[in-house]
């Protein structure tokens, strides 16, 4: 570290203005306590050394978790309806989707949820019991593929397969595997590890590798992870925004100005999609329904960007009507579960929250994927 130049006590105080205050100086006031009465000056630069230290409201948090997987599974019925389909079709057949109505290519019922939510709880269950236990994530996997789902990717099914013939919890790095399939389940990830920004990394990334080893696929999960733990602290769209530009800057795939109107089963397109739908509408309504009516991979889309959209606007701005089509069961448990991963996060354990540059740092990687589809 290059401070010796400053006293420690200088090096602290720049530490703790550079740190949450940062991010939070943008956040809605009401779901942050400052334990000091004055909040940060938003005109100040990150150079003001008076930021008091900030403080989340763990109930606040356990909150928008719980939003956040309710969100995902609501994407994921949702835009069941309208996978693999174009968006021309769907304007005819639907005009525009904005009911969880099932159907869709997998003959859903309303509610029912597929793959995308099946495989993040299993992610959310393994971590709830047993920790972080990456054995265990994977024997959960394995027992999901024998449950005969009603769809599982490719990429996932031969990941799975692979760990049940030959015990491996990592394949080797694959230009195929740059699909959703990682990605889709990394929100209880995000949340377990809210927010140590390096566990949370690491674990995505490991969970990840079960299935899917590509640059690309590992990118999109930390984005989406980091995203995901930066919502769960109310953290303000333009910080959110400040955050996916200066990720994209080394993740070039990964803009989405001009927005190419593609969803597929290519984890830059659906990352394109879900970024440029959270951050072009207000609502977590008004996202849903940009994103699914897109069509393509358009649950695994609506899966991720719901994650996104549930921690941001939290929970009383998830639409009733959605949340009673979902099985009241599934609904319980995500309770449950968000509820368990926060209280065993080093959050809850009292950890500080990390700057925000700690949030913003993924040099060297992703810069190119080596992916057939490009
Ligand atoms: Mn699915
Ligand atoms: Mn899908």
């Amino acid at each position: 570290m290059m401070m010796g130049h400053r006293s420690p006590e200088a090096a602290l105080k720049a530490r703790a203005s550079t740190h949450l205050c940062a991010i939070l100086r943008h956040s809605r006031s009401d779901s942050i306590r400052a334990r000091a009465s004055s909040r940060p000056d938003p005109t100040k630069s990150e150079e003001g050394p008076k930021s008091p230290p900030l403080i989340v409201s763990l109930d606040d948090v356990r909150q928008r978790a719980y939003a956040a997987l309710l969100g995902s599974a609501i994407g994921d019925a949702l835009g069941a309806t309208t996978e693999f389909m174009m968006p021309e079709e769907i304007k005819q057949r639907h005009g525009v989707l904005r009911e969880i109505i099932g159907g869709g290519w997998l003959r859903l019922s309303a509610g029912q949820v597929t793959d995308d939510t099946q495989m993040a709880l299993c992610v959310a269950r393994s971590i709830a019991e047993s920790g972080w236990s990456l054995t265990d994530i994977a024997d959960r996997f394995a027992s999901w593929l024998k449950s005969r789902p009603v769809d599982v990717g490719s990429t996932c099914r031969r990941g799975i397969r692979r760990y049940m013939v030959h015990g491996t919890l990592a394949g080797p790095p694959f230009e195929d595997d740059a699909g959703n399939g990682a990605v889709m389940r990394v929100a209880p990830v995000a949340i377990a590890s809210l927010v140590d920004t390096k566990l949370m990394r690491e674990w995505s990334i490991e969970q990840a590798h079960i299935t899917h080893n590509h640059d690309l696929s590992d990118c999109a999960c930390i984005l989406v992870g980091s995203l995901i733990q930066l919502a769960c602290i109310a953290t303000s769209k333009l910080r959110l925004l400040q955050l996916v530009t200066n990720l994209t800057t080394d993740v070039a795939s990964f803009g989405f100005r001009p927005y190419r109107r593609l969803c597929t089963a290519y984890v830059v397109d659906t990352m394109q999609t879900v970024l440029h739908y959270f951050f072009t509408t207000r609502t977590f309504e008004d996202c849903l329904v940009g994103t699914v009516n897109q069509g393509g991979d358009a649950d695994t889309a609506g899966a991720i960007v719901g994650a996104i959209a549930g921690a941001y606007y939290g929970l009383d701005s998830i639409p009733r009507r959605w949340i009673k089509k979902l099985p009241p069961t599934i609904v319980e448990e995500i309770q449950s579960l968000s509820s368990k991963l926060v209280a065993g996060s080093p959050l809850s354990a009292g950890r500080p929250i990390p700057s925000f540059q700690d949030f913003s740092v993924m040099k060297g990687k992703c810069e190119k994927g080596n992916s057939k589809w490009k």
